[in-house]
């Protein structure tokens, strides 16, 4: 379980998250959305430890990601995140770029560490892609890469960062249906999306975001057909 309570953070002067106050269950799927700059990214780099925060605490499965003694190599090994693009090591096969973490941070041996990337490829269906360097993907292929790559460290929870941003709209559906396919096997996820049909689908709560505020979450069908906010309500009708 993640559970953030009353959470502050600012980037110097800038406050970015202003008291943000969230629980998401084990096997949960949640969706943030909202404008450029309201703080959606800077909350997945402050879940897993990348950020330092400025008050509140975020606790993942009881432990207090931000207090002194915790051990943030551990807790980051227990959440995958993927970002809108990841540079895969351009000189390793697609394979051998799976196995890195597995080998280097968890000490697998070689064999464990192929078998485990073979069966996280073949997961996101790229198991006739293991050989082939990854300047040789498609843009969609290479997310699903790196999805593969998070997976490869059997994290507890996945968060995800605009994954299907930076991709040609002919792809966006692949990297979808591989999400969709971790949400339906029940892998605990935050994503942050502009993918309002997607978010519509396959979420249990969709949260909106504005100006460093929750300003409104619920499950989708309220979220979407009957949004409380005014800001929501602005919001939707402009991604229509
Ligand atoms: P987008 O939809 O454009 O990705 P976002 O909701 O993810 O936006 P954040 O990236 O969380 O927004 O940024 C929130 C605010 O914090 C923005 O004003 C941004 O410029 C600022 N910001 C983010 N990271 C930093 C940083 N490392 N240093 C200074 N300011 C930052
Ligand atoms: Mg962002």
């Amino acid at each position: 379980m993640i559970e953030i309570q009353n959470l502050r953070k600012s980037f110097g002067p800038l406050e970015v998250l202003k008291g943000i106050d969230l629980t998401v269950a084990k096997g949960e799927v949640l969706t943030i959305i909202g404008g450029s700059g309201s703080g959606k990214s800077t909350l997945l780099t402050c879940i897993n430890g990348l950020e330092p925060i400025d008050g509140g605490q975020i606790l993942v499965d009881g432990t207090e990601v931000h207090a002194k003694g915790t051990d943030l190599d551990r807790l980051r090994r227990k959440i995958g995140i993927v970002f809108q693009q990841w540079n895969a090591f351009p000189h390793l096969t697609v394979i051998e770029n799976v196995m890195l973490a597995p080998r280097k941070v968890l000490g697998r041996t070689k064999a464990e560490a192929e078998e485990m990337a073979v069966r996280q490829l073949t997961h996101v269906g790229l198991a006739d892609k293991l050989k082939v360097y990854p300047s040789r993907l498609s843009g969609g292929q290479q997310q699903r890469m790196a999805i593969a790559r998070a997976l490869a460290m059997s994290p507890d929870y996945m968060l995800f960062d605009e994954v299907t941003s930076a991709l040609d709209p002919m792809l966006v559906g692949e990297v979808l249906d591989t999400l969709r396919l971790l949400a339906s096997e029940g892998m605990t996820m935050i994503c942050v999306t502009h993918e309002m049909k997607f978010a519509r689908e396959v979420s249990d709560r969709v949260a909106f975001f504005h100006q460093g505020v929750m300003a409104e979450i619920g499950p989708p069908d309220t979220f979407f057909d009957a949004p409380r906010q005014p800001e929501t309500r602005t919001f939707l009708a402009a991604t229509h």
